[in-house]
């Protein structure tokens, strides 16, 4: 199996931003972009120091570029797929986010799944995640969700998830999300995942 993995934001469409809040005694900003970076980083450096590696392409190298945006990660993967002629079922494109409820504290908080809307296989994708992530992130499950305009979703030729991992605009969970051993179990948790839908590739019930 194939996972084309997405940061999801760069520095100049930065995704979400906390509020201030104060974190080891400094007040903190924290960007989604950032976020979805160190996580995805970790994700990486795991499948690196795997005797066996997945077959990972990272679609966003260069989260810091001015040409990381939307299309061109979505290109990055569509392009890949045609070239390598791999086949629909065999491909995964993983985004990696955290939500917010806009720029004040509000009580929402956990994990969602995003899938396309009418795409089984993609939904089927997104509950294996749903099933596999929030509990051991310690995270509430709000589950599994379809949209129909999220970008990425849409304008990928293969499966595709994201992946809302807790709430900026929730103070105890952003400080969660802010400190390095949340990032490194999140990005370990995503690749346990991922290893396991290599296992099943080709076995999935739809
Ligand atoms: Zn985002």
């Amino acid at each position: 199996m194939i996972f084309y993995l997405d940061n999801g934001h760069g520095r100049h469409q930065a995704g979400k931003r906390s509020l201030p809040f104060l974190y080891e005694d400094r007040e903190v900003v924290f960007e989604e972009w950032r976020f979805n970076r160190n996580v995805v980083a970790g994700i990486i450096a795991l499948n690196n120091a795997s005797p066996a590696p997945l077959d990972i392409v990272h679609v966003s190298p260069q989260p810091e570029d001015l040409g990381q945006w939307l299309g061109g990660r979505v290109a990055v993967a569509n392009s890949d797929m045609i070239r390598r002629q791999v086949p629909v079922g065999e491909a995964l494109f993983i985004s990696v986010h955290a939500n917010s409820v806009g720029l004040r504290w509000d009580d929402p908080s956990g994990f969602e799944a995003w899938h396309c809307k009418g795409s089984s296989l993609s939904e089927y994708y997104a509950g294996v995640f749903a099933n596999n992530l929030p509990g051991e992130l310690g995270l509430r499950n709000r589950g599994v969700k379809a949209s129909s305009d999220m970008y990425v979703l849409v304008n990928t030729h293969m499966p595709a998830v994201l992946l809302e991992l807790g709430f900026y605009s929730n103070l105890a969970e952003v400080k969660r999300l802010y400190s390095h051993d949340f990032q490194q179990q999140a990005a370990g948790r995503i690749y346990a995942t991922m290893r396991y839908l290599d296992e099943m590739a080709g076995k999935a019930p739809v």
